[in-house]
């Protein structure tokens, strides 16, 4: 039995698929003959593939570090094209071997033959070609494997690390669970494994190596336990507790439609979370009565170009019309830290979380947040849209996005286009110099929602996705309880109110402390919805009740 970081609770019996695992990407050694011209033509594909991102990188180099520097790169590109190189694989697959394995055999003859000449200029050589080695075999592996759409059994996922993206992709008809060796409490990979109630567990150390394909594993993230191909008897026992989950998770649903009311008669809006448009449905099901948090991001996520303000259009119009009168919180744009898209070059960072993400790229990339603000004016009039800017830390940054703002409700006005002109305008709390000036930011905006993901990382400084200092991720640590009492009373005192849309949110631990704060909104994953509503129904709201 195995332990890690439960991020999504349930339990799920299957068997292991590893993807993106060094196993798995040299599995199959041999092929049969009718998939030669298919290996072949992957081999190809992972070729190009391969060029393109060194050139990108040459280039980026180039700009940074100078000419030397990218010649490097040069070198790189030189075997890639090398006609020999490839035709040497090409031909190694024709004796039934697959693309992986070829490669391996091929790089590994010519390193044998470069070790036998004493010479520094081909001791350097041989670390790129062993670079080239590893980026080919990543780009074979990522073409063929990492396509859920391709799972058709019903597997558990095994991985060193899913991105955000990888896992809003997942369709838990078929991914009955995942495991991955990375990763931490709310990082947004446990955040979307939550909201579509797969059982997860991250931060599983050497996870790819203890299980291997094939393997029946179950996953127990309510107690924190993986079991690899375990006795019957503990299988039997994990259906009966699986069982009495489901039937747990089934008799919440009767809280879906009630208020969520405490014992002393104060009603508290319960909004959801949504990572995605399809998402709506499900939110309104569980009883959400407003849109807390709509992660606007994942629409640039999914897409391998920006969308474009029609498109976006749509969506947003989409969910003020379903949602009607009730409110929709659009946050803006917020990629970076450990959300990456394909579509916004963003550079490498030491830093990721400290660095350049969220409103912080948008001045350098004005033409997409005004593409994007443009979307949701014109979709304003049809419900009732709120916006919502992240990751703010000063009030020349609230200044600067509403003057962003004005231009773009000019240019609309001066084109005849309808939009809501008083549209509400808030911003999230998840700096700690946020909740420390927000005496003074409350007086420029219309509310605040706590991202109290965010909050917990900048305050304590741990990483929300790092599993090696996950024990130290204390979302209800007395600095982060004193910030939100402050953030709250400043609100109130201004005639304005707040929210909360981190995961905290949702932690029955925390719900006490949070009424009796005073929140006014609690926005949560919306699988969690019935489970808050049942417990505020037995809470109270005013303090020292007794
Ligand atoms: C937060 O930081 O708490 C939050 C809700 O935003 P995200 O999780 O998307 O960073
Ligand atoms: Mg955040």
């Amino acid at each position: 039995m195995i332990s890690g970081i439960p991020v999504s609770k349930g339990i799920a019996l299957g068997k292991a698929l590893l993807i993106n695992s060094e196993e798995n990407k040299i599995k199959k050694e041999k092929i049969s003959k009718t998939k030669i011209k298919l290996e072949t033509k992957r081999f190809v594909k992972a070729i190009k593939k391969s060029i393109k991102q060194i050139k990108k990188i040459k280039k980026n180099v180039k700009l940074k570090l100078g000419k030397e520097k990218s010649d490097i790169f040069e070198g790189h590109i030189m075997i890639l094209e090398d006609e020999e190189f490839s035709k040497d694989i090409k031909n190694f697959i024709k004796k039934k071997y697959s693309a992986e394995t070829s490669v391996k055999k091929i790089i590994k003859k010519q390193i044998q033959e470069m070790k036998k000449i004493k010479n520094d200029y081909l001791k350097n050589r041989i670390i790129d070609i062993k670079d080239i080695e590893k980026r080919i075999i990543n780009n074979l592996s990522n073409t063929e494997i990492k396509n859920f759409n391709k799972i058709k059994k019903k597997i558990i996922l095994i991985c060193k690390d899913l991105t955000p993206s990888e896992t809003s992709q997942i369709n838990t008809k078929n991914i009955l669970g995942f495991i991955t060796e990375l990763g931490g409490k709310t990082s947004h990979t446990s955040i979307i494994a939550k909201s579509l109630g797969i059982p997860a567990i991250v931060g599983v150390k050497n996870a790819t190596k203890n299980i291997k394909n094939e393997d029946y594993i179950i996953i127990d993230s309510i107690n924190n336990e993986i079991y690899i191909n375990p006795k019957k008897n503990i299988i039997l026992l994990k259906n009966r507790i699986q069982e009495k989950f489901l039937k747990k998770k089934e008799n919440l649903k009767i809280f879906k439609n009630l208020d969520a009311i405490t014992l002393d008669g104060k009603i508290i809006k319960i909004g959801a979370n949504i990572n995605k448009i399809d998402e709506i449905d499900i939110a309104i099901e569980n009883g959400a009565k407003s849109i807390g948090l709509y992660r606007t991001e994942f629409i640039y996520m999914e897409k391998n170009s920006l969308p474009t303000e029609e498109e976006q259009f749509k969506i947003y119009k989409k969910i003020a019309k379903k949602m009607k009168e009730k409110e929709v919180i659009i946050r803006t744009l917020d990629i970076g830290g450990d959300k990456k898209c394909k579509c916004i070059n963003l550079p490498k960072e030491e830093n990721p979380f400290l660095g350049y993400r969220a409103i912080r790229i948008y001045p350098k990339k004005i033409h997409i947040i005004r593409d994007q603000l443009k979307a949701i004016l014109r979709a304003s009039k049809f419900g009732n849209l709120k916006i919502m800017f992240p990751m703010i830390i000063s009030i020349e940054e609230i200044y600067f996005l509403k003057k962003e703002l004005e231009k773009i409700k000019t240019e609309l006005r001066k084109k005849n286009i309808n939009f809501n002109n008083n549209i509400k305008i808030g911003i999230m709390i998840e700096t700690p110099a946020a909740a420390l000036i927000s005496n003074i930011l409350i007086k420029e905006v219309d509310f605040f929602s706590i991202g109290s993901n965010d909050l917990t990382q900048y305050t304590l400084a741990v990483d929300r996705g790092n599993d090696l200092v996950s024990n130290l991720y204390d979302p209800m640590h007395p600095s982060i309880i004193k910030l939100i009492k402050m953030v709250v009373k400043e609100s109130h005192k201004n005639g304005k109110w707040t929210g909360i849309c981190g995961e905290l949110a949702s932690n029955p631990a925390a719900i006490k402390f949070l009424l009796q704060v005073g929140i006014d909104e609690l926005s949560v994953s919306s699988s969690e919805i019935p489970k808050i509503k049942k417990i505020i129904r037995n809470s109270y709201f005013k303090k020292n009740i007794f």
